[in-house]
This record gives structure tokens, C-alpha cells and sequence, in this order.
């Protein structure tokens, strides 16, 4: 029997990227020690209040289909906090609720490319992204962005590629450079929309995690308002990743073709989902700043750290729960070094290539473990770069 070359195309028959992360998690099954700086899962769990609300919502019967746009009341408080943010008009018409900001990112596309269109992403990338762009049959197109510019992209970098394209998918606060783009930034990015006439793709689901400047979304610019597709989630902000919780902000008129996507995919959210996600959200900044200030401070203890030694730099970021490190001195790719790093030191970092060409001889570790097991592990790998 065969299968469809779209399926097939996902991974286009190379790596996913997961490769270190899944054997790390075999040896972890097979009972070894790892210590995992991989994926973006906090160690803090979501805050019992949270899941109090949850409970008391299951019991109140809220157990079947829920209203398939998401909850009113839900779209309702997103649309406000949008609108406080952007200052753009928004309304619940405007909001659709996904089962987490990864199905935003596939109901984006799928709304805005038909097979065999461009679709453009900035390199650096989070690894899902090619895949979700090949899963709807579009053709993706990663644009370096350059260390030296601290990975912002470049009105330049992503004009010379966009001919002929129809989307632009960016990350502020980046995922997996931490990088936070400037006004200037998002400015250019909003020059190429315009001119390419694109549709851009914005993922914000760490727009809570910043230490350094202000997140700048690109809705707020009057001319790409109406161009514009927000992807949200409750997975970072608030310790939700197991959740599923995310959602789009758009143009009525794109956010009724996203309905009808869910009508024949997801068919929504559970109703106790929605309510704990309307529980924490209602909450106010506080329970965000409990979730991302522990990010602050490691990335605070990494620069002391890293400082000290010599074959291994640290990107300068801000914002994110990961750290950026280029280990180009050691002569190894960041895949030899993660590999290794696993192998000799029971440590699991993602390589810079699974997150594209742009971050290769880089790592990207996740400041996901306690200060102090994050402090003796960052020493570790100092160590082991200094002895290869
Ligand atoms: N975008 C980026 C940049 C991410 O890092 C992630 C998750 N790691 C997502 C989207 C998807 O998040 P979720 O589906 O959990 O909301």
C-alpha cells in the first residue's frame, strides 16, 4: 500500500531535527541519568489554581463539544488582551482557540498557501516549522538571518527571497536564538510584506518571556494590520505545554476559513480546557513573570558562566526560556558536539542544524532545570568544550 508524498514530504527524508532529543529520552527509558536542556518544557508545573479550575469546570459537566471557534468568553479575553497590546480594533470574530499554537501554525498555512507556493520562514527556526510548511503541500523557504546581526532579519535578506511568495513566517521573541526584533526589525519585515504583497505569519508564544527591551508585534503596524496572522499559545506563558491551548488572532474573514478547518480536523478544544486557559489568563501579569523569571535569572548565571571560558560563546539575547552558544572553536558541528555531550556527560542539548544552516555550529540549551543543576551543568559542558 502506498502513502501520500505529502505525508511522506514532512521530514523530506531527512531528520526531523529530534534525533539527540530521542535518544535522550531512550536512555532515560532505559533507566540512565540524563539531564535534559532540550525541550522547551518548564520544571515548574502549571499552578494548581489553574488546574483547580479545570477540575471544578469537568465536574460542572463542561465535558462535551465545546463551541467550535473556541469560547466565547475565552475569545473575548484574548481579543482584549490583542487589543490592549497592538492597539488594533479586535473582536472575538477575530479569534480562533487551537489545540496549541503548533496547530495556529499548520491553520495559518493551510489558510493562506495552496500546493506548490512559496512559503517563506527566517533561518534560525523552530524545528517544526519546514515540516508543518511541507504537511499543507507548500514549498518551504528558509532566509538565513546572520549571527553577526544577532540573527534580526534584514529588510535585504528576506526581499531577495520573497518573489513570487505568498506567506512569511517570523518568531519574536526567536525561538531558538532568544532574540527580541527591534522596531527597526519588525519595520523592515513590514517593508518586504508590503512590497511582496505577503500574508505574515507572526508566532508570539513567547511574547511574556523577554528581560531586555519590549516585544513589538507586527499587527500594530497600521499598514500590515489587515496582512497579519498572530499565533498565541498558553504553553509558555504559563506553564501549559500538556494543555494544548493556543490560538490565531486575524481577519474575520481568514478566522471563518479556520472554523471550517477545525469543523473537519480538531473539532475544537474541550470546554475544561478553555476555562482553565480563561481561569490563568484572567489572572493578570503576575502568574506569567512567576513562569519566565527563572528564565531571567539563569540566563543571568549562563553570562557569568560562559565568561570564563573559552571555546564556547554565548549569543546575546532577550527573551526566551533558551540560551543560544556557538561552539564553532571546538572545531566539532553541533551535532558531533550534542551527541557527544550526551555520550560523556549524560547532558541533552538540541544542536543548532535542527533549528537550520544559520545556527549550525551552535547549541541551543533549554534553561528548563533548577538553578543549580542548570549552574553545574553549564560548568560540565564549559569543561568537556575545553578538553575536546
Ligand atoms: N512556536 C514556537 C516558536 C515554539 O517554540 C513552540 C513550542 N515549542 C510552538 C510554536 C508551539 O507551541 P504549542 O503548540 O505548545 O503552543
Amino acid at each position: 500500500m502506498s502513502i501520500s508524498n505529502r505525508i511522506k514530504n514532512i521530514t523530506a527524508g531527512g531528520s526531523d531535527g529530534w534525533g539527540v532529543f530521542n535518544r535522550a529520552r531512550k536512555m532515560i527509558s532505559n533507566g540512565e541519568k540524563v539531564i535534559e536542556l532540550s525541550i522547551g518544557e518548564h520544571d515548574i508545573r502549571t499552578d494548581s489554581t489553574i488546574i483547580e479550575a479545570m477540575r471544578k469546570s469537568a465536574l460542572n459537566g463542561n465535558t462535551g463539544y465545546a463551541e467550535m471557534q473556541g469560547l466565547i468568553k475565552l475569545r473575548n479575553l484574548i481579543a482584549k488582551l490583542n487589543e490592549e497590546k497592538t492597539g488594533v480594533k479586535t473582536r472575538p470574530e477575530n479569534v480562533i482557540v487551537t489545540p496549541g499554537g503548533q496547530a495556529g501554525l499548520f491553520a495559518t498555512h493551510m489558510a493562506v498557501c495552496n500546493e506548490g507556493d512559496r512559503a517563506l520562514y527566517l533561518d534560525p527556526y523552530y524545528a517544526t516549522y519546514p515540516g508543518t510548511i511541507r504537511s499543507i503541500g507548500a514549498k518551504d523557504i528558509p532566509i538565513k538571518t546572520e549571527a553577526k546581526n544577532n540573527f534580526q532579519p534584514t529588510f535585504e535578506e528576506i526581499d531577495k527571497n520573497a518573489h513570487g511568495a505568498k506567506s512569511l513566517l517570523i518568531n519574536t521573541p526567536n525561538n531558538p536564538t532568544g532574540a527580541v526584533y527591534t522596531r527597526g526589525t519588525i519595520e523592515g519585515i513590514s517593508k518586504a510584506v508590503i512590497k511582496h504583497d505577503l500574508w505574515l505569519i507572526s508566532d508570539e508564544v513567547y511574547d511574556c518571556q523577554i528581560w531586555n527591551g519590549k516585544h513589538i508585534s507586527p499587527r500594530s503596524i497600521k499598514e500590515i494590520e489587515e496582512k497579519t496572522l498572530v499565533i498565541g499559545s498558553m504553553s509558555k506563558s504559563h506553564a501549559m505545554t500538556g494543555f494544548r491551548c493556543g490560538w490565531v488572532i486575524g481577519p474575520e474573514f481568514i478566522i471563518e476559513h479556520m472554523v471550517n478547518l477545525a469543523t473537519s480536523t480538531t473539532y475544537g478544544l474541550p470546554g475544561f480546557i478553555q476555562e482553565a486557559a480563561y481561569f490563568a489568563l484572567s489572572q493578570g501579569k503576575e502568574g506569567m513573570e512567576k513562569v519566565s523569571l527563572p528564565f531571567k535569572r539563569r540566563y543571568e548565571l549562563a553570562t557569568k558562566i560562559l565568561q570564563k571560558n573559552n571555546s564556547i560563546n554565548l549569543v546575546p539575547s532577550d527573551g526566551t526560556m533558551y540560551l543560544m552558544v556557538d561552539i564553532r572553536k571546538t572545531g566539532l558541528t553541533g551535532d558531533e558536539f550534542a551527541n557527544l555531550l550526551l555520550d560523556k556527560k549524560k547532558i541533552a542539548v538540541m544542536p543548532g542544524e535542527s533549528f537550520g544552516q544559520a545556527a549550525a555550529g551552535h547549541l541551543r540549551i533549554a534553561m528548563t532545570v533548577s538553578d543549580k543543576i542548570f549552574e553545574q551543568s553549564l560548568i560540565d559542558i564549559c569543561e568537556f568544550a575545553e578538553n575536546i
